[in-house]
């Protein structure tokens, strides 16, 4: 069993879930005058959206809670409020996924009293529905046991993050410091239950080392912060 239950999601899983919340969205005749993507998480699949829907007008708001990957910062906040006139329009609001729903319930409240639409409806490719506050209006898979979903975009980042803290909770647990780099990928596999290309772990093993987590020495990695 993984520390930490991760489903790596692939660009083709992507397109069949935006596919398949386009069709729920459809079916339910529904038609946005305006998409709004939740930067950054939800851009690709409102992007598809308004592909499959047909629409062309899309904005962004940037709607921040996580700040590692898999675990909760204090609170969400709505990085750049500015203001634009959606009066009149419908508008339909897209994340990737819905999780504890604060970023969801931020983004809508933020819109609907400063860009004030006709009506605002939300939409995200997973619903974690143990653990969410609010329910969208439409979604494409509800997800009931929770797990951190490896989005195709967040790869570098999320791995990154995973490997400093697998290293650094080890470290702490067992004060092990040294590393080689085939150590990590296995142990990476362990804790995640997933493996990705090659060029990440490297990729992420470099900006690690560039922020002073590690020390790369003659092929061993050292840790510096435990
Ligand atoms: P909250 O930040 O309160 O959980 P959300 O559930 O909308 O609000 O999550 C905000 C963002 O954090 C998501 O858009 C997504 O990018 C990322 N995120 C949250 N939970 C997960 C998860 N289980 N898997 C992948 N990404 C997640």
């Amino acid at each position: 069993m993984p520390r930490v239950p991760v489903k790596l999601v692939t660009w083709d899983e992507i397109v069949e879930w935006s596919w398949k919340l386009a069709k729920s969205i459809e079916e339910a005749n529904y038609i946005p005058d305006v998409i709004i993507g939740i930067a950054r998480g939800g851009l690709v699949p409102a992007r598809l959206l308004c592909d499959f829907l047909g629409v062309e007008n899309f904005l962004s708001i940037q709607s921040q809670h996580w700040t590692e990957a898999a675990k909760a910062s204090e609170k969400a906040l709505i990085k750049f409020p500015y203001t634009v006139d959606l009066s009149g329009m419908r508008a339909l609001v897209v994340d990737d996924i819905v999780d504890t729903g604060d970023s969801m319930i931020l983004a809508k409240r933020f819109i609907e009293s400063n860009w004030r639409p006709k009506e605002v409806k939300l939409a995200a490719l997973q619903w974690i529905s143990s653990v969410a506050k609010i329910k969208p209006d439409f979604y494409a898979i509800e997800v009931r046991e929770w797990v951190w979903f490896q989005y195709p975009w967040t790869r570098l980042e999320d791995v990154t993050q995973f490997i400093k803290r697998m290293l650094t909770e080890l470290c702490r647990e067992s004060g092990r410091r040294e590393w080689s780099y085939s150590d990590i990928v296995t142990s990476f596999r362990e804790w995640y239950g997933v493996e990705v290309e090659d060029r990440y772990y490297r990729e992420a093993l470099r900006a690690l080392a560039k922020k002073g987590v590690i020390e790369s020495r003659d092929g061993t990695y050292i840790v510096k912060q435990c």
